[in-house]
């Protein structure tokens, strides 16, 4: 099966690097599904989830937002943030959805508000890609995706 190379890295660290044969994710526009030889492309990317099929296994992970670049058969992402599904404290992404949650819900000002707002999107892609992970639904076909909202 045909492939490409995806980079993805963030300012802390190279998350994931490898040859595959489809990704899924949300760009500014909505969603992209890049397989092999895409055209050129660069978009933000909007907070929530990456997926990636490589053989016949899938990989889940959580994107905070960044950039997503298609070149010469290489897509490469500067994301914010980015955790693959086994690697999302669950419980660390449940603590942080309660406390932005209480902050949505206070008197905030605008910015603070579009803060929480983030935090709140931030812990629910997490939990949602993690407990995917964990799920034992089917790893053979990917499944599109109706909203990228939890
Ligand atoms: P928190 O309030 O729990 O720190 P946050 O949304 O503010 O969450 P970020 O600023 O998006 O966190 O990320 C800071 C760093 O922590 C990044 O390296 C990110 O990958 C990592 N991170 C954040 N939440 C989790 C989690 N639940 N599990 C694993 N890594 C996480």
């Amino acid at each position: 099966m045909a492939t490409f190379k995806l980079e993805v890295v963030t300012i802390e660290r190279a998350v994931y690097s490898d040859d595959i044969n489809v990704l899924i994710a949300w760009g500014s526009e909505g969603q992209l599904g890049i397989l092999p030889h895409h055209a050129p492309l660069m978009t933000m990317l909007q907070p929530g989830e990456l997926i990636i099929r490589k053989s016949d296994s899938e990989i889940y992970m959580a994107v905070s937002g960044g950039f997503l670049e298609v070149l010469n058969n290489r897509v490469v992402i500067l994301a914010d943030a980015c955790e693959r599904a086994e690697e999302i404290d669950i419980r660390r992404a449940e603590e942080a959805k309660q406390r932005a949650e209480k902050l949505v819900s206070s008197q905030l000002g605008k910015a603070d508000l579009a803060e929480a707002e983030a935090a709140l999107r931030r812990s629910l892609f997490r939990i949602k890609v993690a407990r995917k992970k964990r799920s034992t639904r089917s790893q053979s076909q990917i499944k599109p995706m109706d909203s990228n909202f939890p």
